[in-house]
């Protein structure tokens, strides 16, 4: 199998030793020792300092799309009314997720590189009037890192349910779930928490868990069961108990290095790249600077060059970046500086061979 020197893929990132030695313990059964339930609630501890948030979280074990779809199939019933705020592959994504649950979903779509202009966004949700609304923080595909914040007071005006997916922003940018007003908070462990893609761990309001029981969804993705199982020491199945240990490592270092710190680090990363990319000539996807996301960068394929002649190339010099989907797919490649990868030496020597490959 091929390795690289130099891996910027935008997630899942590079797993520091430290954190992947976490699964060399030999734990008992997570079902029956009381050490494991002391771990999960000192992790959803940990999650609630670093999310900024008193809600409950739970934290299951499978790939951060799991909480995706058990957030939308929890909570919203078929006929609801869902806007679905979508600059990308993801915030399109959950409006499609909703319609396969039976809502009626209304997209509200940004224009190429930008976020939903206030004035557009207050006029949906007056006249359409969501049940729920769906949003995506750092819109990945994009490299675009939406203004939550801005937005929230409209939401929370408009009473609608509050779905943020912040699973490629929290850690290496500010998530603050309460102030924001987020009911459901989406998060992974194999983006800024630098985790194999084994954990995604939700945010629930007390109206959200009303919502649930409202709706009374079953099945593995379903958030209710999760609701006191570690107060009853009761889970709705076997549980990761490795993948929790690594995560107590990884938010403990989080909340070590300092969480501001952690996002002037991933901020640092991200403005040395864009200023590489804007003495190469090439062009960012995101059309306003404050919109480019700390966590990845997206930038336009230059022209004389495709998709998979430029990824062939690089991977020829030991560097891996990520391609887009959807709509970018071809159009725009993506350097992943998150967590572990948000490293200014390491991001140096990616644009090192990229400057070197477009020069050839
Ligand atoms: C990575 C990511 C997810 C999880 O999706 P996968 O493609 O399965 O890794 C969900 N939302 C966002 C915004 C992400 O970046």
């Amino acid at each position: 199998m091929k390795t690289y020197e130099v891996p910027l893929v935008p997630g899942p990132v590079s797993v520091p030793v430290k954190f992947r030695e976490a699964y060399m313990t030999d734990f008992g059964s997570s079902d029956l020792e009381k050490d494991f339930y002391e771990l999960l609630k000192e992790n959803q501890r940990l999650l609630r300092e670093i999310l900024k948030t008193t809600n409950s979280v739970t934290i299951q074990s499978g790939e951060a799309m799991l909480v995706l779809w058990g957030a939308l199939k929890s909570t919203v019933c078929p006929k609801d009314k869902v806007l679905a705020l979508s600059n990308g592959l993801f915030g399109h994504g959950l409006g499609e997720m909703a319609e396969a649950v039976g809502a009626e979903v209304r997209y509200l779509e940004a224009e190429d590189g930008r976020f939903i202009e206030k004035n557009i966004l207050q006029r949906e949700l007056d006249s359409f009037r969501p049940d729920v609304v769906t949003a995506v923080h750092c819109e990945t595909p994009s490299g675009l890192l939406n203004p939550i914040g801005d937005a929230a007071p409209m939401i929370k005006e408009s009473e609608a349910l509050f779905c943020v997916d912040f699973v490629a922003s929290a850690g290496g940018s500010d998530v603050r779930v309460d102030e924001w007003g987020i009911d459901l908070g989406l998060l992974g462990s194999q983006k800024c928490l630098s985790l194999l893609p084994d954990l995604s761990v939700l945010t629930v309001s007390e109206r959200a868990w009303r919502a649930a029981e409202r709706v009374d969804y079953a099945g593995y993705d379903a958030v209710l069961p999760w609701r006191d199982a570690e107060e009853k020491m009761e889970m709705p199945c076997t549980h990761n108990w490795h993948a929790n240990a690594a995560m107590n490592l990884s938010l403990k270092s989080l909340l070590e290095e300092g969480l501001e710190n952690s996002f002037r680090r991933h901020n640092e990363t991200a403005v040395y790249c864009r200023s590489r990319i804007a003495s190469m000539g090439l062009e960012l996807y995101a059309r306003e600077e404050e919109l480019a996301s700390p966590t990845v960068t997206a930038v336009r394929i230059p022209s004389g060059w495709t998709w998979p002649r430029l990824d062939a190339s690089l991977r020829e010099h030991g560097m891996a970046v990520g391609g887009s989907y959807g709509q970018l797919a071809g159009k725009v490649f993506r350097i992943g500086h998150m967590g572990s990868q948000a490293d200014i030496g390491l991001v140096r020597k990616g644009m090192d061979i990229l400057e070197e490959v477009l020069n050839k």
